[in-house]
């Protein structure tokens, strides 16, 4: 099973990284913490986004100048890296930003190996049209579709869509119930709790 970090975010906007390892090699999802050597342990193999919101990329830059990782993002939400109207950046801040470096893309069902384990990618668009789950054993990294307490992404924002949205939290509630849900924001839960919670709450 991955090993996972999650280091603490020093920005406004506080956006959940978790750094993952398995047997010296590890990886970044959604980077919003600056580079720091000590949080790596052996080489930094990718750079992932669950999507391309500003505040889950506010330290891409130093990851990837400082590593040359791949940053890895969906095909469906490439087109908001570096425009910052869709990936909200002008919206939460005034201005203009992204990211304008190399990048590679990754659809459903492509896998990615970390020392012993594997990394998986599943589609769950609706948050953003490219939004994507990392899955590996015992858990998931859901980005802003799911949070703990029963919540579930905003979907007014660009490319937003409550439908898509709706299947994509049914996707998250087939896993096994076991499953750890690292979200974006906030807390982790599990598949069961959060589907308990969801019940409660009856939002949609
Ligand atoms: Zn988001």
């Amino acid at each position: 099973m991955l090993l996972v970090k999650k280091p603490q975010s020093y920005h406004a906007f506080s956006a959940n990284t978790y750094i993952v390892a398995s047997d010296g090699e590890c990886a970044i999802i959604d980077p919003a913490v600056p580079y720091c050597e000590e949080l790596i342990s052996g080489k930094l193999k990718y750079i992932f986004l669950t999507h391309a919101h500003f505040d889950h990329m506010l330290d891409i830059n130093s990851w990837a100048s400082k590593t040359g990782a791949p940053v890895l993002v969906s095909e469906g939400d490439a087109d908001k890296l570096s425009d910052g109207n869709l990936n909200c950046y002008t919206l939460f801040s005034g201005r203009n930003n992204g990211y304008y470096g190399k990048y590679q893309t990754v659809r459903e069902g492509d896998t990615f190996a970390l020392g012993s384990e594997t990394l998986r990618v599943l589609e769950l668009s609706g948050h953003t049209s490219g939004s994507i789950a990392l899955l590996s054993e015992g858990m998931s990294f859901v980005g802003d579709t799911v949070f703990a307490g029963g919540g579930f992404g905003r979907w007014d924002l660009p490319t937003g869509d409550l439908n898509a949205l709706k299947k994509s939290i049914g996707r998250i509630c087939e896993l096994d119930g076991d499953t750890v849900l690292y979200s974006g924001h906030g807390e982790s839960t599990t598949v069961q709790k959060y589907i308990e919670e969801f019940k409660r709450q009856r939002f949609i």
